[in-house]
């Protein structure tokens, strides 16, 4: 029997929203499945926090610039969309942390901090004598009493490393990725293989080491030994131009802002608009932030202590240089600052060294980032403002005082959700609460399971599968 038509309503525009729309529509294009689909978005443009400047020869991304490989639903999207021959592997190279003043090399075989290779560890300067003796208490201490409980990354790693490794290495590199604050952010919901390991080979040193993936091959996209993460040639706002361009136009509504989402008696459901108007839909995606999201739903589904944190708002400002401006051009890629240094910025990529195709001969391309967890006041300042202070700051580390050609602030307003611990218990709460009073309703997107580009597929292709599925 052929299934019953259904209309899917996706709320929200970014990657999230996209992937469903673009995996909706090649099903039922290629399983000749009765499904449709409309994709509103309050802005007048797709693509969310993906955006990318192309000035003079440089590619310049003002939100996310890459992704890790090894998560491979967001290359499988790439390929589905044609563009596998865009993608590009970042140059490896020495990446360092600032910590007493100073640019240290990150010690060879620290995975995410955790040190794996015993020379290194014992000559870098980035630890005390005593730090590097408290750290290698992990190889005797014993499991931590409830190992399959949820903790804060912090208070996990301080136990088995030190404050020294938490302070100097480890938060300086998790906190580029999640913005947050490690005593808050959940282990279970960031890292979990760090518990993993704790729970099989007790030493994370010890563990890690078993788990080193073997000697680099060469790369897949590339002739050379292949850094762990992608990006597109022509920027990622590529992808999201291609898979516009593969999605039915009339199905696409932009400068639409969706404000309340009502279950009718038909069980199908009104999707209310701001200007007054309303859609149905059978089944929803909401692939806008749990922010938004929450407004749309009634109090029966939302779950209050879900993202009780408000999302960390940083800034990047991405500044050209001519390649004279660099007086000690250091050779790597980048580094991140202890939270514990009197600086602005948080992370700086060089980005001309990392992706060489971003940037024309002769030109430097460096990507600072403002905004912590516990101090946020800079991002709301003035671009002349956040300029003078990274100039500030890179005077002191790099030595460059040339003004850039040009420069790019973006400042992403509570953007890096935060996942504090018992994160997974809320988002299954609210799982349930979407399944048992708002059926055909699924959540997706950086909120819930992995803030990456990869996790953000990842999710919006799960509730196309679910959607796919209830119609069997
Ligand atoms: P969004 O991109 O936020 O899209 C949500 C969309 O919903 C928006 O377009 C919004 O306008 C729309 N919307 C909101 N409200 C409504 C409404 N009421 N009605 C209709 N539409 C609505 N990840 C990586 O993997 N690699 C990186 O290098 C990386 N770097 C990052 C750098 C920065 C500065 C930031 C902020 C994030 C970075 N991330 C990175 C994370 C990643 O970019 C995001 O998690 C991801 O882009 C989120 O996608 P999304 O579709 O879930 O949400």
């Amino acid at each position: 029997m052929m299934p019953q038509r259904k209309h899917v309503v996706i709320i929200g525009g970014g990657i999230t929203g996209l992937t469903a729309a673009f995996y909706l529509h090649k099903e039922a294009k290629e399983k000749n499945l009765p499904i449709t689909y409309t994709l509103i978005e309050a802005s007048d443009r797709l693509g969310g926090k993906i955006k990318t400047i192309h000035r003079d020869g440089f590619v310049i991304e003002r939100g996310p610039d890459s992704y890790l490989g090894r998560k491979q639903s967001l290359t499988k999207l790439i390929e589905e969309a044609g563009l596998a021959g865009q993608l590009v592997s970042n140059e490896t190279g020495q990446a360092y942390v600032m910590s007493g003043g100073k640019l240290h090399p990150i010690p060879e075989g620290a995975v995410m901090g955790v040190p794996t290779k015993v020379g290194p560890f014992i000559k870098t300067k980035l630890f005390s004598k005593a730090g590097k003796a408290r750290a290698a208490m992990d190889l005797v201490l014993p499991r931590r009493d409830g190992a399959d409980q949820d903790i804060s990354v912090g208070h996990f790693f301080r136990r088995r490393l030190g404050d020294q490794v938490v302070e100097n290495l480890i938060e300086p590199l998790l906190s580029g990725i999640y913005a947050g604050d490690i005593d808050r952010l959940s282990l279970q919901s960031t890292f979990p293989q760090f518990q993993d390991v704790e729970r099989k080979s007790r030493s994370l040193i010890l563990g890690m080491k078993q788990n080193i993936p073997k000697p680099e091959r060469p790369g897949t996209y590339g002739k050379k030994k292949q850094g762990q993460f992608l990006t597109l040639s022509s920027g990622l706002e590529s992808l999201v131009e291609r898979l516009e361009e593969l999605l039915e136009e009339k199905s696409i509504w932009k400068n639409k802002k969706v404000s309340g989402i009502h279950r009718e008696d038909t069980g199908r459901y009104r999707v209310e608009l701001e200007d007054g108007t309303n859609t149905h839909g059978d089944s929803v995606i909401l692939a806008s932030p749990y922010s938004v999201a929450k407004q749309l739903l009634p109090e029966t589904v939302r779950v209050e202590e879900f993202h009780s944190t408000p999302s960390t708002s940083v800034a990047t400002i991405a500044m050209a240089f001519p390649a004279s401006a660099l007086k000690n051009d250091i050779n790597g890629t980048g580094f991140v600052i202890s939270r514990q240094e009197p600086t602005t910025i948080t992370a700086c990529t060089w980005t001309h060294r990392k992706w060489p195709h971003t940037t024309p001969g002769g030109k430097v391309l460096l990507r600072c980032y403002v905004g912590r967890a516990n101090n946020q006041d800079i991002v709301f300042e003035s671009d002349e403002t956040i300029l003078k202070a990274v100039m500030n700051d890179l005077n002191k580390i790099m030595d460059i005082t040339t003004e850039p050609e040009f420069y790019y602030v973006s400042r992403w307003i509570q953007s890096m959700p935060q996942y504090e611990v018992n994160h997974k218990q809320r988002w299954q709460k609210l799982q349930d609460n979407l399944s048992a009073y708002y059926p055909g309703v699924y959540a997706a997107g950086a909120s819930y399971e992995g803030v990456g580009l990869p996790d953000c597929a990842a999710s919006a292709q799960k509730a196309v599968n679910h959607i796919i599925e209830s119609m069997r």
